[in-house]
């Protein structure tokens, strides 16, 4: 296995993830947060918008996107 480089707080790990084991538990903490923001209230008119109401930032949005994380985002124009 390789060190890669995780794609949230730059540290080193090994692992097959995009991320560290640190901050895969944040990922699922931003992730169940965006689900249940989505399943109130899916009439958001952009990415830029769910990230300000959420908190979570661009860069992890479009990741938790890109893996089919969040459900709910169809709607959303990207
Ligand atoms: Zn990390």
């Amino acid at each position: 296995m390789e060190f890669k480089k995780c794609v949230r707080c730059g540290c080193f790990f090994v692992s097959t993830n995009d991320v560290c084991c640190n901050c895969e538990s944040k990922d699922r903490f931003d992730i169940a947060k965006l689900n249940s923001i989505l399943e109130d209230n899916n009439d958001f008119n952009s990415i830029e918008e769910l990230s300000t109401i959420s908190g979570i930032n661009l860069n992890n949005l479009n990741r938790f996107i890109a893996n089919d994380k969040i459900s709910g985002i169809e709607n959303i124009s990207l």
